[in-house]
Protein backbone atom coordinates (compact mmCIF):
# COMPACT_ATOMS: atom_id res chain seq x y z
CA UNK A 1 0.00 0.00 0.00
CA UNK A 2 1.04 3.33 -0.83
CA UNK A 3 1.75 5.68 1.89
CA UNK A 4 0.58 9.18 2.55
CA UNK A 5 1.45 11.33 5.21
CA UNK A 6 -0.72 14.02 6.20
CA UNK A 7 -0.42 14.43 9.84
CA UNK A 8 0.31 17.86 12.00
CA UNK A 9 3.40 16.37 12.73
CA UNK A 10 6.12 14.67 11.59
CA UNK A 11 5.59 15.90 8.08
CA UNK A 12 6.42 14.70 4.95
CA UNK A 13 10.38 15.17 3.95
CA UNK A 14 11.06 16.27 0.25
CA UNK A 15 13.55 14.00 -1.63
CA UNK A 16 15.87 16.66 -1.84
CA UNK A 17 16.12 17.01 2.27
CA UNK A 18 15.94 12.96 2.49
CA UNK A 19 18.72 12.63 -0.34
CA UNK A 20 21.00 15.36 1.61
CA UNK A 21 20.48 13.16 5.04
CA UNK A 22 22.17 10.05 3.43
CA UNK A 23 25.79 11.62 3.10
CA UNK A 24 28.36 10.47 5.12
CA UNK A 25 28.50 11.69 8.85
CA UNK A 26 30.42 15.17 8.96
CA UNK A 27 32.12 15.58 12.57
CA UNK A 28 31.08 17.90 14.53
CA UNK A 29 33.73 19.72 15.35
CA UNK A 30 34.98 19.69 11.40
CA UNK A 31 35.89 22.38 9.73
CA UNK A 32 33.06 21.79 7.23
CA UNK A 33 30.43 21.29 9.86
CA UNK A 34 31.09 24.89 10.93
CA UNK A 35 30.51 26.69 7.79
CA UNK A 36 27.50 24.54 7.20
CA UNK A 37 26.39 25.80 10.41
CA UNK A 38 27.20 29.68 9.90
CA UNK A 39 25.07 29.46 6.88
CA UNK A 40 22.48 27.92 9.05
CA UNK A 41 22.43 30.08 11.25
CA UNK A 42 22.28 33.22 8.94
CA UNK A 43 19.13 31.17 7.32
CA UNK A 44 17.16 30.75 10.42
CA UNK A 45 17.27 34.48 11.31
CA UNK A 46 15.64 34.45 7.77
CA UNK A 47 13.07 31.99 8.93
CA UNK A 48 12.36 33.68 12.43
CA UNK A 49 12.83 37.34 11.00
CA UNK A 50 15.54 38.23 13.42
CA UNK A 51 18.67 39.61 14.18
CA UNK A 52 18.56 37.10 17.46
CA UNK A 53 20.77 33.61 17.78
CA UNK A 54 18.27 31.18 17.34
CA UNK A 55 19.65 28.00 19.27
CA UNK A 56 19.78 24.73 17.53
CA UNK A 57 19.05 21.75 20.14
CA UNK A 58 18.82 17.96 19.53
CA UNK A 59 15.59 17.24 21.03
CA UNK A 60 11.67 17.72 19.68
CA UNK A 61 10.11 20.77 20.46
CA UNK A 62 9.13 19.99 23.78
CA UNK A 63 12.79 20.49 24.85
CA UNK A 64 12.98 23.85 23.62
CA UNK A 65 9.56 25.00 25.47
CA UNK A 66 11.52 22.96 28.79
CA UNK A 67 14.63 25.54 27.96
CA UNK A 68 12.30 28.34 27.80
CA UNK A 69 10.95 27.60 30.89
CA UNK A 70 14.45 26.92 32.77
CA UNK A 71 16.36 29.01 31.70
CA UNK A 72 14.49 32.13 32.56
CA UNK A 73 12.44 31.79 35.76
CA UNK A 74 13.33 30.84 39.02
CA UNK A 75 11.28 28.51 41.30
CA UNK A 76 8.64 30.95 42.52
CA UNK A 77 8.34 32.97 39.96
CA UNK A 78 5.29 33.41 38.36
CA UNK A 79 3.88 32.55 34.62
CA UNK A 80 0.77 33.71 33.08
CA UNK A 81 0.02 30.82 30.71
CA UNK A 82 -2.47 30.35 27.84
CA UNK A 83 -4.58 27.23 27.56
CA UNK A 84 -6.35 26.77 24.49
CA UNK A 85 -5.33 22.98 24.24
CA UNK A 86 -3.05 19.90 24.69
CA UNK A 87 0.40 22.15 23.81
CA UNK A 88 -1.29 25.26 26.42
CA UNK A 89 -1.34 22.46 29.02
CA UNK A 90 2.35 21.39 28.33
CA UNK A 91 3.43 24.64 29.50
CA UNK A 92 1.66 24.76 32.73
CA UNK A 93 3.24 21.49 33.23
CA UNK A 94 6.93 22.22 32.54
CA UNK A 95 6.25 25.21 34.72
CA UNK A 96 5.33 23.22 37.30
CA UNK A 97 7.76 20.49 36.79
CA UNK A 98 10.24 23.39 37.62
CA UNK A 99 8.36 25.00 40.96
CA UNK A 100 6.89 27.76 38.38
CA UNK A 101 3.71 29.36 39.72
CA UNK A 102 1.15 29.90 36.58
CA UNK A 103 -1.88 31.86 36.43
CA UNK A 104 -3.84 30.47 33.52
CA UNK A 105 -5.68 31.89 31.03
CA UNK A 106 -8.38 29.11 30.32
CA UNK A 107 -9.04 29.36 27.09
CA UNK A 108 -12.39 27.12 25.49
CA UNK A 109 -11.11 24.32 22.71
CA UNK A 110 -11.58 25.65 19.77
CA UNK A 111 -11.26 30.12 20.36
CA UNK A 112 -8.14 32.33 20.44
CA UNK A 113 -7.06 33.93 23.77
CA UNK A 114 -8.11 37.53 23.77
CA UNK A 115 -5.83 40.39 24.83
CA UNK A 116 -7.92 42.69 26.84
CA UNK A 117 -7.67 38.89 29.10
CA UNK A 118 -3.67 39.29 29.20
CA UNK A 119 -4.02 42.57 29.34
CA UNK A 120 -5.94 42.85 32.47
CA UNK A 121 -3.81 39.47 33.73
CA UNK A 122 -0.67 41.90 33.71
CA UNK A 123 -2.16 44.69 35.05
CA UNK A 124 -3.43 42.69 38.16
CA UNK A 125 -0.14 40.90 38.87
CA UNK A 126 3.11 43.11 37.54
CA UNK A 127 5.17 39.92 39.43
CA UNK A 128 4.36 38.01 36.21
CA UNK A 129 7.73 36.66 34.65
CA UNK A 130 6.54 35.39 31.37
CA UNK A 131 3.49 35.21 29.07
CA UNK A 132 3.92 31.70 27.82
CA UNK A 133 1.78 30.91 24.71
CA UNK A 134 0.95 28.92 21.36
CA UNK A 135 1.02 30.74 17.76
CA UNK A 136 -0.65 27.76 16.71
CA UNK A 137 -2.60 25.66 19.03
CA UNK A 138 -2.15 21.79 16.86
CA UNK A 139 -4.76 20.28 18.65
CA UNK A 140 -7.30 22.65 17.65
CA UNK A 141 -6.50 24.14 15.13
CA UNK A 142 -6.66 27.73 16.08
CA UNK A 143 -3.91 30.58 15.97
CA UNK A 144 -3.91 32.66 18.71
CA UNK A 145 -3.12 36.48 18.16
CA UNK A 146 0.48 36.66 19.10
CA UNK A 147 1.39 40.32 17.27
CA UNK A 148 -1.66 41.68 19.65
CA UNK A 149 -0.39 39.91 22.59
CA UNK A 150 3.18 40.66 21.93
CA UNK A 151 2.18 44.27 22.11
CA UNK A 152 0.52 44.49 25.79
CA UNK A 153 3.95 42.47 27.09
CA UNK A 154 6.61 44.62 25.89
CA UNK A 155 5.01 47.34 28.01
CA UNK A 156 6.57 45.64 30.82
CA UNK A 157 9.97 45.69 31.25
CA UNK A 158 10.59 42.51 33.25
CA UNK A 159 8.15 40.10 31.71
CA UNK A 160 8.73 37.96 28.51
CA UNK A 161 6.80 37.34 25.61
CA UNK A 162 7.19 33.67 24.96
CA UNK A 163 5.91 31.51 21.77
CA UNK A 164 5.75 28.02 21.13
CA UNK A 165 5.36 28.28 17.31
CA UNK A 166 6.84 24.69 16.82
CA UNK A 167 3.43 24.37 14.09
CA UNK A 168 3.70 28.00 13.32
CA UNK A 169 7.36 29.14 11.96
CA UNK A 170 7.09 28.63 7.99
CA UNK A 171 3.21 28.38 7.79
CA UNK A 172 2.32 32.38 8.57
CA UNK A 173 3.86 34.93 9.49
CA UNK A 174 5.64 35.14 13.16
CA UNK A 175 7.85 38.50 13.09
CA UNK A 176 9.87 37.39 15.67
CA UNK A 177 11.73 41.34 15.99
CA UNK A 178 9.02 43.85 14.42
CA UNK A 179 6.46 42.35 16.95
CA UNK A 180 8.81 42.07 19.96
CA UNK A 181 8.95 38.16 20.69
CA UNK A 182 11.44 37.21 23.45
CA UNK A 183 11.48 33.41 23.07
CA UNK A 184 10.21 31.69 19.87
CA UNK A 185 10.30 28.22 19.71
CA UNK A 186 10.06 26.12 16.61
CA UNK A 187 10.68 21.49 15.80
CA UNK A 188 11.87 19.80 13.05
CA UNK A 189 8.87 18.37 11.49
CA UNK A 190 6.69 20.26 11.36
CA UNK A 191 6.97 23.16 8.75
CA UNK A 192 10.26 22.84 8.14
CA UNK A 193 9.50 19.28 6.56
CA UNK A 194 12.28 17.33 8.76
CA UNK A 195 12.28 14.62 10.25
CA UNK A 196 11.96 14.96 14.33
CA UNK A 197 14.65 16.05 16.42
CA UNK A 198 15.43 19.53 16.10
CA UNK A 199 13.95 22.15 18.04
CA UNK A 200 15.23 26.12 17.44
CA UNK A 201 14.98 28.68 19.64
CA UNK A 202 15.05 32.26 19.26
CA UNK A 203 16.39 34.53 22.13
CA UNK A 204 16.05 38.24 22.43
CA UNK A 205 18.31 40.72 24.32
CA UNK A 206 15.50 41.52 26.85
CA UNK A 207 15.19 37.58 27.71
CA UNK A 208 19.49 37.08 28.09
CA UNK A 209 19.26 40.16 30.36
CA UNK A 210 16.26 38.88 32.58
CA UNK A 211 17.80 35.10 32.08
CA UNK A 212 20.76 36.34 33.75
CA UNK A 213 19.30 35.99 36.98
CA UNK A 214 16.86 33.06 36.41
CA UNK A 215 17.82 30.23 39.18
CA UNK A 216 15.80 27.09 37.65
CA UNK A 217 18.22 24.36 37.37
CA UNK A 218 19.42 23.25 33.78
CA UNK A 219 21.76 21.74 32.22
CA UNK A 220 21.64 19.65 29.07
CA UNK A 221 19.02 22.72 27.63
CA UNK A 222 21.87 25.56 29.47
CA UNK A 223 20.87 28.06 26.63
CA UNK A 224 24.32 30.44 27.87
CA UNK A 225 26.40 27.66 26.58
CA UNK A 226 24.76 26.88 23.58
CA UNK A 227 24.79 30.60 22.87
CA UNK A 228 28.65 30.84 23.76
CA UNK A 229 28.84 27.71 21.60
CA UNK A 230 26.86 29.27 18.78
CA UNK A 231 29.52 32.11 18.43
CA UNK A 232 31.79 29.39 17.27
CA UNK A 233 29.67 28.10 14.82
CA UNK A 234 29.95 25.08 17.23
CA UNK A 235 26.71 23.26 19.43
CA UNK A 236 27.42 22.45 23.03
CA UNK A 237 27.38 18.71 22.65
CA UNK A 238 27.18 16.20 19.72
CA UNK A 239 25.09 18.14 16.99
CA UNK A 240 22.83 16.28 15.54
CA UNK A 241 24.38 16.62 12.58
CA UNK A 242 21.94 14.93 9.74
CA UNK A 243 19.48 16.72 10.80
CA UNK A 244 21.21 20.03 10.49
CA UNK A 245 22.92 18.72 6.92
CA UNK A 246 18.92 18.12 6.41
CA UNK A 247 17.70 21.98 7.85
CA UNK A 248 19.84 23.54 5.75
CA UNK A 249 18.51 21.68 2.19
CA UNK A 250 15.00 22.56 3.69
CA UNK A 251 16.05 26.22 4.32
CA UNK A 252 17.58 26.27 1.14
CA UNK A 253 14.52 25.68 -0.59
CA UNK A 254 12.13 27.85 1.60
CA UNK A 255 14.49 30.60 0.33
CA UNK A 256 14.11 29.68 -3.20
CA UNK A 257 10.82 30.13 -2.88
CA UNK A 258 10.78 33.02 -0.79
CA UNK A 259 9.27 33.64 2.80
CA UNK A 260 5.66 35.46 1.52
CA UNK A 261 5.39 32.75 -0.71
CA UNK A 262 5.34 29.78 1.40
CA UNK A 263 2.88 31.92 3.46
CA UNK A 264 0.65 32.27 0.65
CA UNK A 265 1.40 28.47 -0.70
CA UNK A 266 0.09 27.22 3.04
CA UNK A 267 -2.80 29.79 3.43
CA UNK A 268 -4.21 29.21 0.26
CA UNK A 269 -3.86 24.77 0.88
CA UNK A 270 -5.43 25.51 4.10
CA UNK A 271 -7.87 27.81 2.76
CA UNK A 272 -8.99 25.17 -0.10
CA UNK A 273 -8.85 22.28 2.75
CA UNK A 274 -11.54 24.13 4.95
CA UNK A 275 -13.83 25.38 1.84
CA UNK A 276 -13.82 21.46 0.53
CA UNK A 277 -14.75 20.53 4.05
CA UNK A 278 -17.82 22.92 4.63
CA UNK A 279 -18.50 22.02 1.22
CA UNK A 280 -19.74 18.48 1.95
CA UNK A 281 -21.53 19.47 5.41
CA UNK A 282 -18.87 19.51 7.90
CA UNK A 283 -17.97 21.96 10.36
CA UNK A 284 -14.59 23.46 11.27
CA UNK A 285 -13.48 22.52 14.85
CA UNK A 286 -12.42 26.29 15.07
CA UNK A 287 -14.76 28.82 16.34
CA UNK A 288 -12.61 31.70 15.13
CA UNK A 289 -8.98 32.04 14.09
CA UNK A 290 -8.52 28.43 12.33
CA UNK A 291 -5.13 28.39 11.90
CA UNK A 292 -3.36 27.79 8.77
CA UNK A 293 -0.90 25.27 9.77
CA UNK A 294 -3.78 22.10 10.43
CA UNK A 295 -7.14 21.71 9.61
CA UNK A 296 -9.53 20.26 12.42
CA UNK A 297 -12.63 18.90 11.55
CA UNK A 298 -15.58 17.77 13.13
CA UNK A 299 -16.78 14.79 12.63
CA UNK A 300 -20.70 14.97 11.73
CA UNK A 301 -22.97 14.23 14.26
CA UNK A 302 -23.23 10.17 14.65
CA UNK A 303 -20.03 9.31 13.17
CA UNK A 304 -17.08 8.95 14.88
CA UNK A 305 -14.08 11.22 13.90
CA UNK A 306 -11.45 8.59 15.15
CA UNK A 307 -13.05 6.00 12.81
CA UNK A 308 -12.42 8.55 10.20
CA UNK A 309 -9.26 8.85 11.41
CA UNK A 310 -8.45 5.04 10.97
CA UNK A 311 -10.25 4.24 7.32
CA UNK A 312 -7.74 6.85 6.01
CA UNK A 313 -4.84 4.86 7.15
CA UNK A 314 -6.13 1.58 6.58
CA UNK A 315 -8.48 1.72 3.49
CA UNK A 316 -6.22 4.53 2.09
CA UNK A 317 -2.55 4.40 3.44
CA UNK A 318 -3.19 7.99 4.73
CA UNK A 319 -2.10 9.35 7.57
CA UNK A 320 -3.79 12.64 9.33
CA UNK A 321 -4.62 12.55 13.11
CA UNK A 322 -7.47 11.86 14.94
CA UNK A 323 -8.69 14.43 18.11
CA UNK A 324 -6.49 14.24 21.26
CA UNK A 325 -8.50 14.15 25.01
CA UNK A 326 -12.00 15.74 25.27
CA UNK A 327 -11.95 15.92 21.08
CA UNK A 328 -10.79 12.34 20.56
CA UNK A 329 -13.85 11.05 18.13
CA UNK A 330 -15.12 14.66 18.07
CA UNK A 331 -12.58 15.60 15.29
CA UNK A 332 -9.86 14.90 13.08
CA UNK A 333 -6.85 16.68 11.67
CA UNK A 334 -5.06 17.45 8.01
CA UNK A 335 -1.98 19.51 8.31
CA UNK A 336 -1.25 21.76 5.65
CA UNK A 337 2.62 22.50 6.64
CA UNK A 338 5.88 21.82 5.59
CA UNK A 339 6.63 19.88 1.91
CA UNK A 340 2.80 20.35 0.78
CA UNK A 341 0.79 21.37 -2.16
CA UNK A 342 -2.00 20.98 -4.82
CA UNK A 343 -2.29 17.50 -4.77
CA UNK A 344 -1.97 16.61 -1.11
CA UNK A 345 -5.26 18.82 -0.59
CA UNK A 346 -6.70 16.86 -3.52
CA UNK A 347 -5.44 13.63 -2.07
CA UNK A 348 -7.07 14.27 1.75
CA UNK A 349 -10.44 16.04 0.15
CA UNK A 350 -11.00 12.69 -1.97
CA UNK A 351 -9.98 10.23 0.88
CA UNK A 352 -11.82 11.98 3.17
CA UNK A 353 -15.25 12.12 0.67
CA UNK A 354 -14.12 8.39 0.20
CA UNK A 355 -14.17 7.29 4.26
CA UNK A 356 -17.70 9.09 4.88
CA UNK A 357 -19.10 7.61 1.71
CA UNK A 358 -18.38 4.07 3.35
CA UNK A 359 -19.27 5.01 6.46
CA UNK A 360 -23.06 5.99 5.13
CA UNK A 361 -22.87 9.74 5.28
CA UNK A 362 -24.95 11.02 2.39
CA UNK A 363 -22.54 12.98 -0.16
CA UNK A 364 -22.02 13.50 -3.82
CA UNK A 365 -18.51 12.46 -4.54
CA UNK A 366 -16.37 14.94 -5.55
CA UNK A 367 -18.08 17.59 -4.41
CA UNK A 368 -15.00 18.90 -1.95
CA UNK A 369 -12.60 17.54 -4.73
CA UNK A 370 -14.30 20.42 -7.44
CA UNK A 371 -14.37 23.20 -4.29
CA UNK A 372 -10.95 22.73 -3.95
CA UNK A 373 -10.46 22.99 -7.21
CA UNK A 374 -11.41 25.85 -8.29
CA UNK A 375 -9.89 27.50 -5.11
CA UNK A 376 -6.60 25.80 -6.25
CA UNK A 377 -6.90 27.15 -10.05
CA UNK A 378 -6.85 30.40 -8.84
CA UNK A 379 -3.37 32.36 -9.04
C1 LIG B 1 4.41 19.38 17.74
C2 LIG B 1 4.26 20.51 18.67
C3 LIG B 1 5.13 20.68 19.77
C4 LIG B 1 6.31 19.80 20.05
O1 LIG B 1 6.01 18.51 20.29
P1 LIG B 1 7.19 17.43 20.25
O2 LIG B 1 6.46 16.14 20.37
O3 LIG B 1 8.07 17.72 21.38
O4 LIG B 1 7.85 17.60 18.94
C5 LIG B 1 4.94 21.78 20.58
N1 LIG B 1 3.96 22.65 20.35
C6 LIG B 1 3.11 22.53 19.31
C7 LIG B 1 2.07 23.56 19.11
C8 LIG B 1 3.24 21.46 18.44
O5 LIG B 1 2.40 21.33 17.39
Amino acid sequence: MKRYLLAPGPTQVSPEVLLSMAAPILHHRAPEFASLLERVKADLKWLFQTQNDVLILASTGTGGMEGSVSNFLSPGDKALVVNGGKFGERWLRICSAYGVKTEEIKVEWGFAVSPAQIQAALQRDPTIRGVFTQASETSTGVAHPIREIAEIVRQHEDCLMVVDAVSAMGVFDIQTDAWGLDVVVTGSQKALALPPGLAMVSISEKAWRLGATAKNPRFYFNFKKERESLSKNQTAYTAAVSLIVGLDQSLKMMKEEGLQNVFARCGKLAHATREAMKSIGLKLFPKECPSDSVTAVEAPDGFDGQQVYKDLRVKYGITAAGGQDQLKGKVFRIANMGYVDTFDVITAVAAVEMVLKGMGYPLKLGTGVGVAQEILLKK
